[in-house]
């Protein structure tokens, strides 16, 4: 296992280690800020750590949908404006707040880190969280990431080519109907860029009929865009049924299968596209921590430190932080900018032993793209609707990128694409194999004791040897050849690898990822036995790895 603790630059004398959690708006805002304001003798080292190695702009990836933007051109590389800060592209894995210690890990076995921090700062956003709707976690179409709308996308184009050919009434019926769960801001922008794409590629599909295809957005709510004034809001709907969504609210989503969903009045309607825009959960790493969550927030004050926490800040969608009227700040973009700038201010501010300023936050208005040519905009006493406000819309997402080469890249795809055809092409990303082969050479270390498992072997040829580490004495345990498995007990009792296994000659390996040998063995009581069983039974005998 590898400990990095952040060294001291040079110059001597002890750096405060600043770790910030996320790459998102809010961590890299604060990130930034940090860069700007610190001075030397500040003695400030800063730390990153993020999933992705880019910041990720959500309110713009529903233009993938339509193809009006390529997933590049909704991320921004942290090297690229963060020189100075120590990035790691990494997965947090564990936090651990009474030592001070963050636990990283990357997908492969072996790449596991320990930061040890002076001031945290939680900017970790939120996860879709679909287990209060049946059948959602199993049929939804989900829409949080880049790879969600890639995969969406793709989907989209699948549903036109199959329906293209399939001559059976029902089933095409079923492929042309799209269902759009949730109708709140990114619900209604991805709904509208979603019939946009689908209604003008089916100049490639002459065999299918306009009036086949159907759009269907629902939300329990009884109004939409609650942010902008009622006539905003009417206005959008009214465009929006008008380009063909059947957008029904005061109705939910009780039951999704396979080939359906039912509504909460028991309208049942056969669709092989369940598109999911609601379900905000909190991340995971944060609900086993012992914090106070507000409606799973994090509870903060009004200078983003977290109760109880003193030098734990929270910001963005995982901090509830009050505004002035009492309430949190709502969970959005440029809450997240303000928040994460001014928790980089104080925690300056309290390392030069200077008063802590509060989060103000005032939203200039609001602005929504839900076409390539209509917007709708209410910003400092204006109101627009249509092409005007597409272009504000854009050109306030413009203003906030963090480079000028992205911006550049930014309007020449948007003019380029409102010059060409709209693009029906599949971006197919999926590795072919969920197994993994893998193999070693002799005398190479396939899991290592001690670090956290990730994935579960079996044997294709070639030895290996398991052995344990006790009290500084290697133990040998048995030896496995084809056939046989280890790495399953760590991943069964969620422990930490409690011996290694090495290559005695060239071995390979079909290697199975953590989560989906979870999911197997949970759902197989018998493959669970099976993997857990002695010497002689089943898959081979437990490996002790
Ligand atoms: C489709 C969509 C459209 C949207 N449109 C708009 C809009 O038009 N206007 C608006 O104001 N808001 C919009 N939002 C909301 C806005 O994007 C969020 O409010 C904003 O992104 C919050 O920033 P954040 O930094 O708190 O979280 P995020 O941007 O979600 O960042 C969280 C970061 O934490 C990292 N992370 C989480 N867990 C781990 C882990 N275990 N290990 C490593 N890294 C981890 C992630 O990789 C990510 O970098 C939209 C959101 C979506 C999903």
């Amino acid at each position: 296992m590898t400990t990095a603790t952040l060294p001291s630059p040079s110059g001597g004398g002890k750096s405060r280690r600043v770790v910030i959690l996320g790459g998102g708006h809010a961590g890299v805002r604060c990130a930034q800020e940090l860069l700007r304001r610190r001075r030397p003798a500040d003695n400030l080292d800063v730390a990153l750590v993020s999933r992705e190695n880019s910041e990720v702009w959500h309110g713009l990836m529903p233009q993938i949908l339509s193809g009006v933007l390529q997933p590049q051109h909704v991320l921004v590389p942290l090297r690229e404006f963060l020189p100075g800060v120590r990035v790691y592209t990494y997965d947090i894995e564990e936090i651990d707040l009474n030592s001070r210690r963050v636990t990283l890990m990357r997908g492969d076995e072996g790449k596991q880190i320990v930061l040890e921090y002076d001031e945290l700062v939680l900017a970790l956003g939120s996860v879709t969280d679909l287990s209060r709707f049946r059948g959602l976690q199993e049929h939804g179409l989900q829409t949080k990431s880049i790879g969600d709308f890639v995969y969406l996308r793709n989907h989209l184009i699948d549903m036109l080519e199959t329906a293209a050919v399939e001559t059976d009434v029902e089933e095409r019926r079923r492929l042309l109907t799209f269902f759009i769960a949730g109708a709140g801001f990114a619900g209604i922008e991805i709904a509208s860029e979603a019939n946009e794409f689908i209604r003008s590629a089916l100049r490639f599909y002459p065999s299918i009929n306009p009036a086949e295809v159907r759009v269907i957005e629902v939300d329990i709510v009884t109004r939409i865009l609650p942010a902008f004034e009622q006539r905003m809001a009417d206005r959008a709907m009214e465009r929006m049924r008008k380009r063909g969504i059947d957008l029904r609210l005061g109705v939910g989503l009780s039951d999704a299968t396979a080939g359906s969903v039912t509504l909460s009045n028991g309208e049942r309607i056969p669709t092989r596209s369940i598109i999911v825009t609601v379900g905000v959960g909190t991340n995971p790493l944060l609900s086993t921590l012992p914090l106070t969550l507000v409606r799973g927030r994090v509870q903060c004050d009004e200078f983003c430190r977290v109760h109880g926490w003193p030098t734990v800040y929270a910001v963005g969608d995982n901090a509830a932080v009050p505004s002035p009227s009492g309430n949190p700040y709502p969970a959005m973009l440029l809450v997240a900018f303000a928040e994460g700038r001014q928790v980089a201010r104080n925690i300056l501010a309290q390392v030069r032993g200077e008063p802590l300023r509060p989060v103000q936050f005032k939203g200039f208005g609001e602005v929504a793209l839900l076409s390539r040519g209509y917007g709708l905009a209410q910003v400092r006493g204006m109101r627009l609707h249509g092409w005007p406000a597409a272009v504000l819309s854009r050109g306030l997402f413009l203003t906030y990128m963090p480079t000028w080469q992205r911006r550049m890249a930014l309007v020449l795809h948007w003019w380029s694409s409102a010059i060409f055809r709209r693009d029906i092409s599949q971006l197919r990303m999926g590795r072919s194999d969920a197994i993994v082969p893998m193999r070693f050479n002799a005398g190479e270390t396939i899991v290592r004791q001690g670090e956290i498992a990730s994935r579960f072997y079996i044997i294709t040829s070639g030895e290996v040897e398991v052995v344990q580490d006790v009290d500084g004495t290697e133990q040998r345990l048995r030896r496995l050849g084809p056939g046989r498995h280890f790495g399953e007990l760590a991943l069964l009792q969620n422990l930490k690898r409690t011996a290694s296994v090495r290559a005695l000659s060239d071995t390979t390996v079909l290697a199975l990822a953590r989560q989906d040998f979870s999911s197997l063995v949970g759902n197989m009581p018998e493959l669970q036995e099976a993997v857990q069983r002695g010497p002689g039974g089943g898959l081979g005998p437990a490996s002790g790895a």
